[in-house]
Formats: structure tokens, C-alpha cells, sequence
């Protein structure tokens, strides 16, 4: 390929804002590039909202995650810094109820897999059924798209009501985190088609058997630190300028600037600049996951991840059982997903309201004892409100000036995959936007009138 006689060359002072999954893929990508790479970070910990979280001396999360096989990015970024392969538990896509109903896939390609699990599926009526895979093959005959102004109500309004409350609306919340009345059917269908033909393994569930500092923070901060990388924490950013054809960070000089902070700081940030830009990012709107960890010693559950069915007192979408999955036995996360009305009631009747559903929805002699409310953790914007046609912020800002972050412009729901992709992307991005800045300028210079260019 011919080399850009534009193009700057050589290492450029990279600052990146924002230590969040985001930034660190930006970080690692960067520092392959061969950037001079300076990490900054709000709190005094890495990973933003996918951190571990120690509760009564147990490693846990900020909010319970699930990866599937499509993150594929996610995975090999883990892999390029040298996390654990074991930290994650791959099993065959299921989404069971505590009484058996629900789909298993077999191991088969995940989209023959799909139809298999569909007909063996226990709970639906054969009509049920095939209305499913009929309205499945339906969304592959038309390559996965649709109207983007449909929600996911609108797309699947002609299922039988099981298939939307046992299937739909559960995967759409556990995806997008946002009602099926809401959310966006061009997302989700993206999503589906990833997952169902995005090659062996993808639409595999990959379960945290540790917490998710292990998975990538941790080692990731620990390979940056190892390839030279000026790591700073507890530092909140505070005035980004620009000057000549670089930018200073709270007065000092950089090259370049990947702002991997929340869409409401990189706002703030880039305000004065481009308020354009800063509009549009302060536009998107949050919903909440609320996590409610329990304890039961001496407890199983019927699988590492059971679905569970929600109702006016029942907010939980999915429990999870960390003894099955190699971690703490006997502690257990029920996920309230979509969950603002839960957290209007505040988090004392969250927590009371899930105890109550644990109780009741599963099999007599489940529990040895009661389990208790170990902790009820809410995140109020854990992801962006994932609606039909939402505008979301592009990844360049500025020359030299780019942004990353779940909520940058993508086919992808708020999600880690979405957060690591933005992040390698907006490296790759950095240098064309640079490049077209200085031939903008050189071309500017030899159009200005001859008084100008003095
Ligand atoms: C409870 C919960 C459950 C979730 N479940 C799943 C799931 O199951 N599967 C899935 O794929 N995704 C899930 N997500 C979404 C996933 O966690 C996010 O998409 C992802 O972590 C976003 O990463 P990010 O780097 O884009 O943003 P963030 O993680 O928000 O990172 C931004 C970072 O910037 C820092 N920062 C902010 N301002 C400044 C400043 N001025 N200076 C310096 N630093 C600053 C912040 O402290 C933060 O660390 C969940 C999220 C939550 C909260």
C-alpha cells in the first residue's frame, strides 16, 4: 500500500480519558501502534461499570455480566493481555426456567442449534413453535434488518404471547436492557444475527467464574504497565484545549486525545469545542440493572443461570448461582434488568421483593434455610436507553480528538463487545483524522491568497 506523504508519522502522545473497558482496549491498541500512551482515570480503580467489587470479603462485581461467543473482540483482547482463558465458563446457550420450560441448545451450528432447541423446546404448544421459527426464518430471509423505527414489540407483535414472555421479552432485556416496548428491533435482530451465524461458538453464554477485574482490568492494567504505559487513577480530567495541531489535557501537551469517559464527560469535555457534538451526547437517555446478591449456604440452584418469570412483585429477570460456576458457594445474583420502576421503589423493597421471588420460584427444598440479602447494588446509567432510530454520537469529534465508549455510533446495544470495539476503532480512527487535518491546513495554504499566507 502507498504511504500518505500527509500522514504524521512516527509515535504520537496519546492521552486517554477514561479507564472503563473502553479505554483500556484504546490503551492496548495504541500502545501496539506504538503510541506514547498516557491512561487517565476517574476512580482508583479500573473498569468503569464492568469493575469488581469486594462485599464482606467476597470478589464480586459492580453488576453481574454475561459475555456470549460473538465478542469476539472482547475475547482476544482478553487474550492479548493475558487474562485467565478459565475465568470464563462457555456452556451451550440456554435460557431455563426453574420448572424446565424454556430453550437448551444443543451443540450443533448455532443456527441449526436454534431450530433443534425451538422444537424440543418444553412449555409451547407445537403451534407455538412453529410460529417462532417461522418468524425466525423470516427475520433471515430479510439478512437480520428491519424498519428501524420498529421496537421489538412492533417486530414480534404476531407471536404467540408464551414465546414473547418465556423468549422475547427476556432476551430483549438481558440484550439491550430495555423493554421490548421500547427497544430497538434493528439492534436486537443485529445481535441475533451475530450470535446465530456468527461462525462455531458464538451464540455460546461465556459465565464470570471470577470477578470481572480478572477478566480484563487487572490484566490489563498490568500489560500497559509492562509496555511503558503512564497509567494514572484517581484523576478526574478536568479541561481539554486545543492548541496548534495538538491538545492539552488539564494543560498538558498531547498529539492526540481518545476521550473513553461517559458520554456526560466527554460532554462537559468537548462542550466549548464542538457543542454539536456535546448535544448529541448529552441527548441519550440511561436505564438502570439493578444486582441483588443473596446467601444461602448449602444451596444449588438448577443451573449456573436460570431464567425466572417476572411479574408486579417479581423484578428479576435471571439468577445466578456462583458456587455452580467455580466462585463463592452458596452466593448468588438475581439481575432486575430494564429495572427503573424498581429503582423509583427504592432499594430496601428491591431487595425485599427479590427475596420474595427467590422463595417462590423455585423447587421446595432449593433453599436449606432463608437466603438473605447480601447486598443490593443499583446502577442507575448502566446503559444507554436502546431505542428505534436513536442518533447516537460519532467517534470523531475533532482532528486528532476522538471518542469511545458503548454509546458511540454502532450496531451494537450498550455491551462490553460495543465498549472494546469503540475502543481499538477510535485508535484506527485517530490517525485518518490527523491525516486529513494537515492536508486540510496544506491545502489551505496553497489556496489562500498570497496576503493570507504570511
Ligand atoms: C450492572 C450492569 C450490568 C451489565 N451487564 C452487561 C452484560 O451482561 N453484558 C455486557 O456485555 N454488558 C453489560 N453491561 C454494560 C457494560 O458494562 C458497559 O457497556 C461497558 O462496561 C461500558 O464500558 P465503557 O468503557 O464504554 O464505559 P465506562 O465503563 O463507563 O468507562 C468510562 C470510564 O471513564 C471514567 N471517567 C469518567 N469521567 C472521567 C474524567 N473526567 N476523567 C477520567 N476518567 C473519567 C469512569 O470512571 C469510567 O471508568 C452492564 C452494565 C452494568 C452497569
Amino acid at each position: 500500500m502507498d504511504r500518505d506523504p500527509h500522514a504524521p508519522q512516527g509515535p504520537l502522545r496519546l492521552a486517554i480519558v477514561g479507564g472503563g473497558w473502553a479505554g483500556l482496549a484504546a490503551a492496548v491498541e495504541a500502545v501496539d501502534a506504538g503510541h506514547a500512551v498516557t491512561l487517565i482515570e476517574l476512580s482508583a480503580q479500573w473498569g468503569g461499570r464492568a469493575r469488581g467489587v469486594e462485599i464482606e470479603g467476597l470478589a464480586l462485581d459492580n453488576g453481574q455480566h454475561i459475555l456470549i461467543g460473538a465478542y469476539r473482540h472482547t475475547l482476544a483482547l482478553m487474550a492479548r493481555v493475558g487474562a485467565d482463558p478459565d475465568a470464563l465458563a462457555r456452556r451451550p446457550l440456554e435460557l431455563l426456567y426453574p420448572d424446565g420450560r424454556g430453550l437448551r441448545m444443543p451443540a450443533a451450528p448455532a443456527w441449526l442449534g436454534f431450530g433443534l432447541a425451538v422444537l424440543r423446546c418444553r412449555g409451547w404448544t407445537l403451534a407455538e413453535r412453529v410460529a417462532l421459527l417461522r418468524a425466525a426464518t423470516g427475520w433471515a430471509l430479510a439478512g437480520f434488518a428491519c424498519d428501524p423505527a420498529w421496537t421489538v414489540a412492533r417486530l414480534c407483535h404476531a407471536l404467540p404471547p408464551p414465546v414473547r414472555e418465556l423468549l422475547i421479552d427476556p432476551l430483549c432485556v438481558a440484550a439491550l436492557n430495555t423493554p421490548a416496548a421500547e427497544a430497538s428491533a434493528s439492534v436486537l435482530l443485529r445481535v441475533l444475527r451475530d450470535a446465530l451465524f456468527g461462525g462455531a461458538g458464538a451464540a455460546d453464554l461465556l459465565l464470570p467464574r471470577r470477578s470481572l477485574a480478572a477478566l480484563l482490568p487487572e490484566p490489563a492494567a498490568c500489560w500497559l504497565q509492562k509496555a511503558g504505559a503512564r497509567l494514572q487513577t484517581g484523576r478526574r480530567v478536568q479541561a481539554l484545549a486545543r492548541e496548534g495541531a495538538g491538545w492539552r489535557v488539564d494543560g498538558e501537551a498531547f498529539d492526540a486525545v481518545v476521550l473513553a469517559c461517559s458520554a456526560a464527560e466527554s460532554a462537559r469535555l468537548v462542550e466549548p469545542l464542538t457543542p454539536t457534538w456535546a448535544a448529541q451526547a448529552q441527548a441519550l437517555r440511561y436505564e438502570p440493572i439493578v444486582t441483588v446478591y443473596m446467601r444461602c449456604p448449602g444451596a444449588r440452584l438448577p443451573s449456573p443461570m436460570t431464567a425466572l418469570l417476572q411479574g408486579p412483585r417479581a423484578p428479576a429477570q435471571f439468577a445466578f448461582d456462583h458456587g455452580a460456576l467455580g466462585g463463592a458457594a452458596g452466593v448468588f445474583a438475581f439481575v432486575v434488568s430494564g429495572a427503573r420502576p424498581w429503582v423509583e421503589a427504592g432499594l430496601a423493597a428491591t431487595g425485599a421483593a427479590v427475596l420474595e421471588q427467590a422463595a417462590t420460584s423455585f423447587a421446595p427444598g432449593t433453599w436449606p434455610q432463608p437466603p438473605t440479602v447480601l447486598r443490593v447494588l443499583a446502577e442507575k446509567r448502566a446503559t444507554f436507553r436502546c431505542t428505534p432510530g436513536l442518533d447516537r454520537p460519532a467517534a470523531t469529534i475533532a482532528p486528532g480528538l476522538v471518542a469511545a465508549g458503548d454509546y458511540i455510533a454502532g450496531p451494537y446495544p450498550a455491551t462490553l463487545e460495543g465498549a472494546v470495539r469503540s475502543g481499538e476503532q477510535a485508535v484506527a480512527a485517530l490517525r485518518s483524522t490527523l491525516t486529513h487535518a494537515i492536508h486540510d491546513a496544506l491545502t489551505d495554504e496553497r489556496t489562500a491568497p498570497p496576503a493570507a499566507r504570511r
